[in-house]
This record gives C-alpha cells, structure tokens and sequence, in this order.
C-alpha cells in the first residue's frame, strides 16, 4: 500500500515536471517571434525604415515569417486543449484526399530550410470522408518531423492505396530513423526520444500523439517502422469511417 502511495506521489511529481517544462519551453518560444515582429514594425514606424525600400521589404518579410511561426505554434497548442476536451467531434466530409496531398507538397517545396525531395504514388481512390482539417494537420505533421528529424537533405515518399474497406497511407523518409526501444514511446504525449548531443531540433513531443488520436478518432489505425535507415509512418483508414 504504502508503495502504491509513494508510486503515485512520483508519477505526480513527473506529470508537474514535465507540464513546468512545457510551459516554460512554450513561453519562450512564443516570445521570440512577438519580440521580433515588434521589433520589426516599430522599426517602420519609428526609425525611418519606410524610406528605404530594401530595408522595408526584409523588415515586413520578418514579420510576416514570425507571424506564420507563431500562428503554426498556437494552433499547435489549441489542437491538444481541443482534441482532449470530451466533447471533441471530427467534422466529416467529402473530399478529394490526392488533392489535398499535392497542396500540401506543392506548399513544402517552397520551404527553404534543406533540400527537400517529396514524391507522391497515389493508387487510391480520391474521395475521402473524413475531417479535412484534422487530416491536414496529421499530413504536415508527418511531413514536418521528416523535414525537422534529417540531417541536411530529404527524401520523403508518400504512397497511397486502396486496401479492402479502406485506403493505407504511408509516409516515409530517409533520416536518423528512431531507435526499437523508443519507437513505443514515441505517440505518448510529451515524448521526445533523448539525444544528449544535439538539443538543435525544437518541439513538445505533442505532434505524433495528435496525430494518433486524429486517426483512431476516424476509426483508423498509425504504425510506424523505423531503423537507421529512416522511418515510415503506416495510417490505415476506412474509407467512410465509422465517426
Ligand atoms: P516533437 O517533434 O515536437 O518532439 P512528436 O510527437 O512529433 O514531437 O515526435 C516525438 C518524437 O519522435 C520526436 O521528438 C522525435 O524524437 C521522434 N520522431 C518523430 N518523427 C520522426 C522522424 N520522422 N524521424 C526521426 N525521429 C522522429
């Protein structure tokens, strides 16, 4: 009993510590962009930057780079508060999934960070009903951990088919892979797999575990197989899912 007591005690103390961490990380990565955005305008508007055209132009593309980081950072947060409330419903409906996919890589091959190599095979049907939204969000989540997770190039390939009753998407990229023991972790929410060397890659360990509740909210299934070789995420999703 008195074990179970003191268990209890250190799980709680864990759940405090990683929330402060959250908290703590998240402030100061949405301070940065504020300061900077403020910067930028007030730049414009007190210290005669409008007169120069060159100077404009840089001072307005931060901002506007901020603002976009900063919009990608809280709906990052408001989809953990939404998706956990009890009454989170999906809003289900037709549409064609092959487009949205080629929107999306259209939209991350103009992201300038790394070389970016993203194929598509789509061999399924295109009409999907499912929450168009939320399957956005569950893409580039995907597509932005191979990006953020490679060294300085990537090979991302999404493939698509029909399976029986349903369709199975497969994302797959070429980087660092996650290693066995960790690959069970890693939809658990606020996990990130350790790497003592290189705290470079930023994140809360919240994007894999939306994106699994996302998914089995459709009824559906997320696997992943991973070596050193690269890793690639499995969703498999009825087609009209039971919602
Ligand atoms: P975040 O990226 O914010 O840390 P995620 O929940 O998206 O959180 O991912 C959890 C962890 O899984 C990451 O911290 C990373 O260690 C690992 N990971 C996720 N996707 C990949 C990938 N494509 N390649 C290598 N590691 C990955």
């Amino acid at each position: 009993m008195y074990r179970i007591y003191v268990y209890l005690i250190l799980q709680q103390k864990k759940l405090a510590d990683i929330k402060n961490d959250f908290i703590s990380n998240i402030s100061h990565e949405l301070k940065t962009p504020i300061a900077t955005t403020l910067a930028a305008v007030q730049g414009m508007q007190y210290f005669d930057v409008l007169k120069d055209d060159k100077k404009t132009e840089q001072y307005l593309s931060t901002a506007s780079n901020e603002l976009e980081r900063l919009s990608a950072m809280v709906t990052k947060i408001l989809n953990i508060s939404i998706f956990e409330s009890a009454d989170f419903t999906l809003n289900p409906t037709e549409f064609n999934l092959k487009e949205l996919i080629e929107s999306i890589i259209a939209s991350q091959e103009i992201r300038q960070e790394k070389p970016i190599s993203l194929t598509l095979n789509y061999l399924a049907a295109e009409t999907v009903f499912a929450d168009k939204t939320h399957l956005y969000n569950v893409i580039i989540n995907l597509i932005d951990n191979a990006i953020k997770y490679s060294a300085d190039k990537v090979t991302i390939s999404i493939d698509c088919m029909n399976i029986p009753k349903g369709i199975k998407l497969s994302i797959q990229d070429d980087g660092p892979g996650i290693a066995q023991e960790y690959q069970k972790n890693v939809f658990d929410k606020f996990f990130r797999v350790p790497n003592p060397n290189d705290h470079s890659v930023k994140g809360y360990g919240l994007g894999l575990n939306y994106v699994k509740h996302i998914i089995e909210k459709h009824g559906g299934t997320i696997a992943i197989k991973s070596d050193d070789t690269g890793s690639i995420f499995i969703i498999k999703l009825s087609q009209y899912a039971p919602l």
